[in-house]
């Protein structure tokens, strides 16, 4: 992908602060940080998030996640961290090449998680009705 940022960092056009690097992903810090040590784990191939990404691939990522996660953690001496993909504009993604905010955590950061809310009676096995049907058509 061309104009793909990350696709640039991948293929070295465009300097990253590296913390793991193997066949099939990267990570690197995230230039504007929620805390410091804040990192990005993401496939070399472009994919545009998580709806796209061939099975495989996620695979591959997903232990990736893992071992940069418990990195960070160690690393800046945080007590848990944030695993977030942003999926589409709507939840956030701004840029279009699938990846995952490893994000370090200490108690009192200020940082809220978004509030709950409610379903009326009978809409929570609605709404779970209409989930189920596309589960299976993948
Ligand atoms: P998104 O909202 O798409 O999930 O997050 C994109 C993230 O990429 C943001 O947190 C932003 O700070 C980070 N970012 C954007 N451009 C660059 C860049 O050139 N270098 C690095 N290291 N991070 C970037
Ligand atoms: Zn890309």
């Amino acid at each position: 992908m061309d104009d793909c940022i990350f696709c640039k960092i991948i293929k070295g056009e465009i300097p990253c602060s590296k913390v793991y690097e193997d066949d099939n992903v990267l990570a690197f810090l995230d230039i504007a940080p929620n805390n410091k040590g804040h990192s990005l784990v993401l496939p070399k191939k472009h994919y545009r998030n998580i709806l796209d990404t061939p099975d495989d691939i996620l695979q591959e990522l997903i232990k990736a996640i893992k071992k940069v996660s418990n990195a960070v953690k160690e690393g800046v001496d945080a007590e848990g961290v944030n695993v977030i993909i942003n999926n589409e504009p709507a939840a956030g993604q701004i840029v279009f090449h699938l990846h995952a905010h490893i994000i370090p955590r200490f108690e009192n950061d200020g940082f809220k998680h978004w509030p709950g809310g409610k379903y009326e009676e009978g809409e929570m096995d609605e709404t779970r009705e209409k989930i189920k049907k596309y589960i299976n058509k993948q």
